[in-house]
C-alpha cells in the first residue's frame, strides 16, 4: 500500500462511522490542484543538475492551503498528496483557518554543500512561486528543511514578487519575522497532548518512560521539553542507529553530540543498539518522529509501549492501528499530536499580518490553550462514538471541512 492509500484508507473508516451529508468525503479523496516542477541547478563543479520537486494543494475551503516542504531523496508525489491530505485534516483538528497542502523535491541534501543547499532551495521556490501566496498558500519547514531553508525562500519570493512578504513562508528566524516558539513548537505541542491524555487516565508524567523515533526539530524539542516535566527519555533513534540508557538520557548533551557529529550513535553515557530496535523498545510512551510507515503489521506486536505520541506523520499504518486498536496500545494520531507546528505557524502568518509580535510566554500560552482544546474535542468525539482518537479525530476534521464546503455552497 503506498502512504497516499494508506491515508485514504484511514478517510473511508472514519468515512463509514459518521460521514458527513454531501461530496465532502468524496472531494478530501482527491486533491484540488497539484504541481510538478524541475529546475535546473549549478553545482559547486560547474555542471547543471535538474530537479524534481512537487507542491500539493489538498483542500481551501476553511483557508488558505497550509503545509511544510520536505527535502529527501524519497520524496515522491504520491507521499506529498497524502502529508498535503493529512494537513487539511489537522488544521480542521485544531481549529486554525487553513486548508491542506504540502511540498518536496527528491533531494539528499546530505550530498549537496551549502552553496548547493541554498541554490536548490532559491531554485524550488522559483518554481512554485507562481502558484502560492499570503492568502492562496503558505508553505513551511518540513523534513530537512530549517530556518535557514525558510530564509531564502522568503528572500526569493520577495524577488519574484518585488515586495516583501513575511508571512508567505512560517518557520523563519525571528530575524526576518518568524515567531518565538516556532521551532519548538511540534514538540511543545506534543507534550501538552500527552499530558492531556496522562491526565484523563489519572496519571502524571512522573517517571514515565520515553522512546524516541527521529531526533531531528520534532524529536529533539519535544525531548528536551519532557525532562523538563518530569518524564524519563530512555531511548533515541536517528537514521543511523540507537541510544539507550534505563536511568535517563542527558538530552542537552545528546543534541550537542548530534550537532558536532551529526548523529546521536557513539555518544557517551550510553548504549548503542540498531536503529529499527527502538520501535520495540521497553518504554512507557513510544514517539515515533522520523517517517511515514514505520509501525506495520510486521512489527506491530513487538511494540511494549502503551501509549504511541505521533509527532511524525503517518508512522502507523492502517493494519498496525488495527492491532494496536485490539490490544489496548492508545495512539494519540499525528492530526492531533504534531499539530503544535501548525498552530504556531499561524500564530507566525497573523503576527506577519499584523506587524505586531508577541512574547514567548503568550505564544505559548495561546498553544497550549490551542493543543488542550483540541485534545479535549477529539476525545469527546471518541468517546461519543466509541472509537479510537484517530477516527474521532477525523471524524472532527472531516465534518468542520464539510461546514465550510456547505457555506461556500461547495456541495
Ligand atoms: P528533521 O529532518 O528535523 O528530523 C528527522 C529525524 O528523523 C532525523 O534525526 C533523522 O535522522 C531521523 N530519521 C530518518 N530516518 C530514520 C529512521 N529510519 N529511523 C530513525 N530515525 C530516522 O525532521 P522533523 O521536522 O523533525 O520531522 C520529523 C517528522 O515530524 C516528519 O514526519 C514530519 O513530517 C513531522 N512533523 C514535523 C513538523 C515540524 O514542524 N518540523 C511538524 C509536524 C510534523
Amino acid at each position: 500500500m503506498s502512504v497516499y492509500q494508506n491515508a485514504m484508507r484511514q478517510l473511508e473508516s472514519a468515512a463509514a462511522i459518521a460521514a458527513p451529508a454531501g461530496a465532502t468525503v468524496e472531494s478530501l479523496k482527491r486533491p484540488k490542484r497539484l504541481f510538478e516542477v524541475s529546475f535546473p541547478v549549478r553545482m559547486d563543479d560547474g555542471s547543471v543538475r535538474v530537479f524534481t520537486g512537487y507542491r500539493v494543494q489538498h483542500d481551501d475551503s476553511r483557508g488558505p492551503f497550509k503545509g511544510g516542504i520536505r527535502f529527501h531523496p524519497q520524496t515522491d508525489l504520491d507521499e506529498v498528496k497524502a502529508l498535503a491530505f493529512w494537513m487539511a485534516i489537522k488544521c480542521a483538528v485544531v481549529g486554525v483557518p487553513f486548508g491542506g497542502g504540502k511540498g518536496g523535491v527528491t533531494v539528499d541534501p546530505k550530498q549537496l554543500s551549502e552553496a548547493e543547499l541554498e541554490r536548490v532551495s532559491r531554485g524550488y521556490f522559483r518554481a512554485i512561486a507562481p502558484f502560492i501566496g499570503l492568502d492562496v498558500d503558505v508553505p513551511a519547514p518540513d523534513v530537512n528543511t530549517n530556518p535557514q531553508v525558510m530564509s531564502w525562500f522568503v528572500d526569493e519570493y520577495a524577488r519574484y514578487a518585488g515586495q516583501q512578504v513575511p508571512g508567505i513562508v512560517t518557520g523563519k528566524p525571528l530575524a526576518i519575522g518568524g515567531s518565538k516558539g516556532r521551532m519548538s513548537a511540534t514538540g511543545q505541542g506534543g507534550l501538552f497532548a500527552l499530558d492531556e491524555h496522562l491526565k484523563h487516565e489519572g496519571r502524571t508524567a512522573d517517571g514515565v518512560t520515553v522512546a524516541i523515533q527521529g531526533f531531528g526539530n520534532a524529536g529533539q524539542h519535544f525531548a528536551r521539553l519532557a525532562i523538563e516535566r518530569g518524564y524519563r527519555i530512555v531511548a533515541v533513534s536517528d537514521s543511523r542507529g540507537l541510544v539507550m540508557n534505563s536511568a535517563g538520557l542527558d538530552v542537552q548533551a545528546l543534541v550537542e553530540h548530534k550537532n558536532k557529529t551529526g548523529s546521536v550513535v557513539g555518544f557517551e553515557g550510553a548504549e548503542s543498539g540498531e536503529a529499527i530496535e527502538i520501535l520495540g523498545f521497553a518504554c512507557d510512551v513510544l514517539v515515533p518522529a522520523a517517517l511515514e510507515n514505520q509501525l506495520t503489521a510486521d512489527n506491530a506486536a513487538h511494540v511494549q509501549a502503551k501509549i504511541i505520541l505521533e509527532l511524525a506523520n503517518g508512522p502507523t499504518t492502517p493494519e498496525a492501528d488495527e492491532y494496536f486498536a485490539a490490544n489496548g496500545v492508545v495512539v494519540i494520531p499525528d492530526v492531533l499530536a504534531n499539530a503544535g507546528g501548525v498552530a504556531v505557524s499561524y500564530f507566525e502568518w497573523v503576527q506577519n499580518r499584523g506587524g505586531h509580535y508577541w512574547s514567548y510566554d503568550e505564544v505559548r500560552a495561546q498553544l497550549e490553550k490551542k493543543m488542550s482544546r483540541a485534545y479535549a474535542d477529539v476525545r469527546a468525539e471518541a468517546d461519543s462514538y466509541d472509537t479510537t482518537l484517530r477516527k474521532a479525530a477525523f471524524i472532527m476534521g472531516i465534518r468542520r471541512i464539510a461546514e465550510a464546503k456547505e457555506a461556500r455552497g461547495w456541495q
